[in-house]
């Protein structure tokens, strides 16, 4: 169908979509929008967004297909684990760090002070200053 998301993958990058998607993508009135900072899941490769205004209950909604030409297949935005078009123009989220509580200890465990006269003679100055407050 023209104007449809497979008909654009077709138009714009000589590709014929494969793989499952929903029946939308195959309906007319899509657009190209832009690349997106989501890479491909099954690639690695740019993914390219597409997108078309719906209507429901009196407001205007976009559907948005996310179409990788390489592999080439086309996406969801629920196949990207989001749910919303913004999510994708957003920075990802940094990870949960996947280290152990053995890091944070690492990080906190100090270079022992190279004894020395200045170490010494600071010390007396120091407490007297936390008696006086
Ligand atoms: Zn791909």
């Amino acid at each position: 169908m023209k104007g449809s998301v497979t008909d654009l993958a077709q138009e714009r990058w000589g590709v014929t979509l494969g793989g499952e998607f929903p029946a939308r993508f195959a309906e007319p009135g899509w657009s190209h929008e832009g690349t997106v900072d989501r890479r491909c899941p099954a690639c690695g490769g740019e993914l390219h967004a597409l997108r078309r205004p719906y209507e429901s209950q009196g407001r205007t909604y976009q559907y948005t297909a996310l179409v990788c030409p390489v592999c080439p297949t086309a996406f969801t935005l629920s196949d990207l684990g989001v749910q919303r078009y913004d999510q994708l123009t957003e920075a990802v989220p940094l990870a949960a760090c996947p280290d152990g509580p053995g890091v944070t200890v690492t990080a906190i465990v100090r270079v022992p002070a190279q004894p020395g006269p200045g170490v010494r003679a600071s010390r007396p100055r120091g407490r007297a200053a936390a008696v006086d407050v």
